[in-house]
């Protein structure tokens, strides 16, 4: 649900004041109903000379999903666009992209509230001539700036393909579809690079996870509370681990989903066996979400041994130590998720021992993925920012109204289930072509990539 400031603004009285005061008027963001359309009005494709054929078979694909899929805005004056796709994959220099970013800019002024903004493109290389290279790396820039121009809840994303992806491949389309539905509420800003992966006959976008085991820890609460429920929701069944100490809110959270709680330390030497015969009571593992976590701010010059070290056991180490123990077992096909924190990227004051940790988790993801690829799998990381859960709410009211309207265009914080949406897409077979990847859940609040 939206902050209170969020829905003051969104009612009549509130509209009239904010107006008046020239205060931040954010959004009230929309979120995934299963019986909703995918988008909130129809969508275009446009694209530049080069990428015409491309552009011709992601609309084939759109119109597959029941979407109002044009080419053209004309005679469209009075549409009020649910997204805009911008396909860029075969351009060549950047002067044969002007046309078709500038269509796009003439679009935006329709875009209707909780529009979307997907950019495809594909990934320069260093193996690229230097004016192809740069063709394609400008559209990280161009898509990032898009994304904090939007108004009205809208947000900008981009698939980002690799390795010789087609842009009707499973995983792209998949990755897009993500982009452009309300399950990516509060992801804003993103380039995702999307690789090669089996195509897929029959997805079923509704229960994408049918028929699965998925294990996440620290789901006693919060943001690994809302994973568990959203992975549930879409089929998986669930163990969900907490310390004993969370024994019973962690049995509420199993009770409501109908799934399996388990009192465990992740620190525990052999957290990865446990949890390994935990699943395998269930049918086996193929979800793995490592949400554990702690903070023990301080400043470093003051910082004590066992506030630095119980942070890295806890965010880092643990996780470390239960892949090598999976991977030793010959666990297949298993997808883990990370947690990490934009706090690992941009860095935060008082934070060196979570920043440490977080940024740790985003190396070994992409350590991890190869050698979970070998056994049919990925490893990837969600970064959240900043997100409206306990840890938030101990934030003084002033810093945190602060906090949340600096955040460019959506001026407010996610929520666990937006953290929740991400990774439940990258755990989904769809999503096999990323790995990896940190995907950041922020809303655009973090300058950087
Ligand atoms: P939270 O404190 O509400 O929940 C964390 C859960 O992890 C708790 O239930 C706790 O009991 C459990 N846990 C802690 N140590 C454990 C251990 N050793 N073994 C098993 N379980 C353990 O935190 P949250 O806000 O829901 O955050 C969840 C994850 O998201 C963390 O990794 C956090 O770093 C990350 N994150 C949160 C935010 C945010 O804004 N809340 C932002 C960025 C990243």
């Amino acid at each position: 649900m939206a902050d209170n400031y969020t829905r003051f603004v969104n009612g009549e009285l509130g509209k009239k004041l904010a107006k008046q005061l020239n205060l931040p008027r954010p959004a009230v963001l929309r979120r995934y109903t299963p019986d909703a359309p995918l988008t909130v009005g129809p969508v275009l494709i446009v694209s530049d000379d080069a990428s015409t054929a491309d552009a011709d078979a992601l609309a084939k694909a759109l119109l597959a999903w029941d979407v109002d899929v044009r080419r053209s805005t004309e005679g469209a004056d009075d549409v009020r666009w649910g997204g805009v796709v911008l396909v860029g994959t075969s351009a060549e220099s950047p002067e044969a992209v002007s046309e078709s970013v500038l269509a796009l800019g003439g679009t935006l002024r329709r875009l209707a509230g909780n529009g979307r903004v997907v950019v495809l493109s594909r990934a320069a290389e260093t193996s690229d001539p230097p004016a192809l290279a740069a063709t394609r790396a400008g559209f990280e820039g161009f898509t990032r700036s898009i994304g904090k121009e939007l108004r009205g809840g809208a947000t900008a994303n981009g698939v980002q393909l690799t390795g010789g992806a087609a842009v009707d491949s499973t995983s792209a389309l998949g990755t897009l579809r993500f982009f452009l539905s309300a399950k990516s509420a509060y992801v804003d800003g993103q380039v995702l690079p999307v690789g090669p992966a089996d195509a897929l006959d029959d997805v079923d976008w509704e229960q994408p996870l049918a028929g699965k085991v998925a294990v996440v820890t620290g789901a006693a609460r919060g943001i690994g509370a809302a994973i568990a429920r959203t992975l549930a929701r879409d089929g998986a069944k669930v163990v969900v681990v907490d310390v004993p100490a969370a024994g019973e809110s962690l049995a509420g959270v199993a009770n409501e989903i109908k799934g399996t709680a388990v009192q465990l330390d992740v620190t525990a030497a052999d957290a990865g066996t446990k949890i390994l015969d935990a699943a395998r009571h269930v049918g086996g593992i193929d979800i793995l979400v490592h949400n554990a976590g702690i903070l023990r701010d301080k400043l470093l010059a003051n910082m004590k041994p066992g506030q630095w070290d119980s942070v890295i056991a806890v965010n880092l180490a643990s996780q470390l130590r239960i892949n090598e123990q999976l991977l030793a077992a010959g666990v297949e096909g298993l997808r883990i998720v990370s947690l990490a924190s934009t706090s690992g990227i941009a860095g935060n004051k008082g934070q060196t021992n979570y920043a440490y940790s977080k940024s740790g988790v985003i190396g070994h993801t992409a350590a991890t993925a190869p050698l979970v690829a070998e056994l049919g799998g990925t490893a990837n990381a969600v970064a959240p920012g900043f997100i409206e859960t306990e840890m938030t709410r101990s934030i003084p009211f002033a810093t945190r109204e602060v906090a949340r309207r600096v955040i460019p265009s959506l001026q407010q914080g996610g929520l666990p289930l937006d953290v929740a949406e991400a990774i439940a897409f990258l755990a989904s077979p769809v999503a096999k072509g990323v790995n990896g990847q940190v995907l950041r859940v922020c809303g655009q609040s973090m300058v950087g990539k």
